[in-house]
């Protein structure tokens, strides 16, 4: 059975095992069975710093040399890849907001009410600059690990290239690594699935699946609006292509992302897509999509913003402006560190909830139905990716016209 069956089997099973299990049998479920799920938590959080270090590293040395027009590109990119994921995890927020997902749930927060006191703007930009980087990597502070990668990333491409290319093979290989132990580490996913989820049943009872339904009907919303309200108007007026022939030219890359939820998968599909049935240049396509399958995951960002109110309504954990805006930070960083694999999202969304001090365990209930989520997400980031190129390559046509009539 693949993974995303078990996991998903778990998740039923839980709330079967739960509801048949009832109230009476929680302190013998908390003492021997919730640990379990304590150290399936414990395993994701030991791959949180590995694996954002060093692929944000790979992601800025992907960007490669420093030829002008290489630059020209990047800059666009990287720009328009930034501020669609934003706004990606703007709507996010604002679908969740209006559907308040996780509201039933809301018995889980006297288990794990917010500690800290949210930290002030001004404090959270003093904060992101590590004055010592292991350290803040011993404590898991994540801002200062991305600010710290982000040098790392882009001093390496800055060295000469024998030094670049073994650094970038390293840092390549060192992600792998950590992807690879992200694997096993999800293989154990069912079972501490069962282990968190079933304490919250035999708690709650049957109002636990109601939520959790609010949250895909979020994600899919969420989704088609992005869809709608960002990329069709990216695509026609910055990349002069209807959004029916958009929408059309991107539907078998689109349903090859629906169900293999791998952007990276997907890549050659859709820059032969992008090529041949958007009229697309190989020049761009070529740098913009692999680009955008490592570093821009819009559909990502809005699970970030739709899981993460989701996760405080669950504990009854209300989020201020700040923590919002924080989110919305560490949610597109985090979104470029996320993998084109299936799944990614779901370890970066542990960076964001730490970056608010949100618990963990609130993990376990998205895991459940992660595989679906993923779906909507994956679906958002390679369509991203393509928009994003639309405009770029639009872009360089008409200053390569410019040329021509100024050589002329
Ligand atoms: N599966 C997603 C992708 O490949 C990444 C994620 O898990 O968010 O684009």
């Amino acid at each position: 059975m693949n993974l995303s069956i078990q996991i998903f089997a778990a998740l039923i099973l839980s709330v079967i095992c739960g509801l048949i299990a009832g109230p009476d049998n929680l302190p013998f479920i908390t003492k021997w069975i919730a640990p379990i799920g304590t150290i399936f938590i414990n395993l994701i959080k030991m791959m949180i710093v590995p694996v954002v270090f060093c692929s944000l590293i790979v992601g800025v040395t992907s960007l490669g040399g420093d030829s002008r027009k290489l630059g020209r590109i990047s800059a666009r990119t990287i720009l328009l890849y930034l501020i669609t994921t934003a706004i990606a995890i703007i709507i996010g927020f604002a679908v969740a907001g209006l559907i308040q997902p996780g509201h039933g749930l809301e018995a889980m927060g006297k288990a794990a009410p917010k500690i800290k006191e949210a930290p002030t703007i001004m404090q959270v930009l003093v904060n992101m600059v590590p004055t010592n980087p292991i350290a803040s990597m011993a404590k898991a502070d994540i801002l200062p690990v991305i600010i710290f990668a982000l040098f790392i990333g882009v001093a390496i491409t800055k060295i000469d290239q024998h030094g670049n290319q073994v650094l970038t093979n390293f840092f390549g290989a060192a992600a792998e690594v950590c992807y690879n132990v992200i694997s096993m580490v999800m293989k154990f996913a069912p079972y501490g699935v069962f282990a968190l989820l079933l304490p919250v049943v035999c708690k709650n009872g049957p109002k636990v699946l109601l939520p959790l339904l609010s949250v895909i009907a979020c994600a899919a919303i969420g989704s088609v609006l992005h869809c709608l309200l960002v990329y069709s108007p990216l695509a026609s007026f910055g990349g002069g292509i209807s959004p029916i022939k958009f929408f059309r030219g991107m539907s078998e890359a689109m349903m090859l992302a629906f169900t293999t939820c791998s952007s990276s998968g997907t890549l050659p599909v859709n820059m032969k897509n992008a090529q041949e049935k958007l009229g697309l240049s190989r020049e761009v396509t070529s740098f913009v999509l692999p680009l955008g399958a490592t570093i821009n995951m819009d559909g990502t960002a809005i699970y970030m913003g739709v899981c993460t109110l989701f996760i405080a309504n669950v504990f009854g954990v209300h989020l201020g402006m700040s923590d919002i805006i924080l989110v919305i930070f560490t949610g597109t960083l985090a979104s470029i560190g996320t993998a084109g694999v299936p799944g990614a999202g779901l370890i970066m969304l542990a960076m964001v909830l730490q970056s608010v001090q949100l618990p963990l365990e609130g993990l376990a209930l998205v895991a459940g139905i992660d595989r679906v989520l993923d779906m909507f997400r994956t679906t958002v980031n390679i369509t991203g990716d393509v928009a994003v190129a639309s405009v770029v390559d639009r872009a360089e046509r008409k200053l390569a016209g410019e040329n021509k009539q100024i050589i002329k």
